[in-house]
């Protein structure tokens, strides 16, 4: 009797640590770095690409094919990327470039293309981005045929969310995002009110929905946020592939409520 009391309750106590370990894992939100082991996203077929898209009436075209008047080079000198054709393209090793102006919450769109002539893979396949305030970065890469890890694919908020689905064309064709960003808020003394918020569609398909970020995007880490101003540049960033960039503008959205 005694022995079978004991068994029941080595029984009991196991099932008890399985709903614990079963609960833990149902809370696991969080996924290490550029885990190769994070579900891939599903492929969506977004369709053929289009014209591109008009700016409305009240954008601030940041970019319409025939100069970079609005930019610069991210180190402060002039943007060292060539125009072709009504797009601009990364000269490699030339750095990123960014916008003259600052900005805050915004809605931006924006068009890109990966090379045709495919080189490299994984992260060293069509690789760019662009950055809200020069440190939340949606990324630019040639994944459509390209495994890497789900958080650093195109669409990816690099490092941080994999796109909610991987809507990417070929290499060579137009891709669009269109991104509605809410710029982080910091109190006088530097502390965060409100994170960074990113609704994304690519290519018209739905991608972030309203993610929050908990800091920056970078490289093997995911740094907290530090104060930074209301507005700043976008940039686009030189990864030593001859990305393709055409038709960006934006329109500044007005202050959310901070409830
Ligand atoms: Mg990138």
């Amino acid at each position: 009797m005694r022995t079978i009391n004991r068994i029941r309750g080595v029984v009991l106590v196991g099932l008890a640590l399985v709903a614990v370990m079963k609960e833990a894992n149902a809370q696991q939100t969080e996924w290490p770095i550029h885990a190769l082991d994070r579900p891939q996203p599903r492929k969506v077929d977004p369709g053929p690409a289009g014209s591109p898209v008009p700016a409305p009436s009240d954008a601030i075209v940041l970019f319409d094919g025939t100069d970079l008047s609005r930019w610069r080079a991210s180190n402060g000198g002039p943007a060292g990327w060539k125009i072709e054709n009504g797009y601009m393209e990364v000269v490699p090793g030339s750095g990123g470039i960014k916008t003259v102006d600052a900005f805050g919450d915004v809605q931006l769109h924006i068009e890109w293309a990966s090379p045709t002539r495919i080189e490299g893979d994984g992260q060293d396949r069509g690789n760019s981005g662009v950055f809200l305030m020069e440190r939340y970065e949606v990324q630019v890469l040639d994944s459509y045929n390209n495994p890497t890890y789900p958080d650093g694919q195109a669409g990816a908020l690099y490092g941080r969310y994999p796109p909610l689905v991987n809507a990417l064309r070929a290499p060579g064709e137009w891709q669009t995002y269109d991104i509605i960003f809410r710029a982080p808020r910091f109190d006088a003394a530097g502390k965060l009110l409100s994170p960074a918020r990113f609704t994304v569609f690519h290519n018209n398909v739905l991608i972030h929905d309203a993610q929050e970020l908990e800091g920056p995007t970078a490289h093997r880490s995911k740094p907290p946020y530090t104060a930074h101003p209301a507005q700043l540049p976008i940039s686009l960033q030189d990864h030593a592939s001859p990305v393709r960039f055409r038709n960006i503008w934006l329109r500044e959205l007005n202050q959310r409520d901070e409830g």
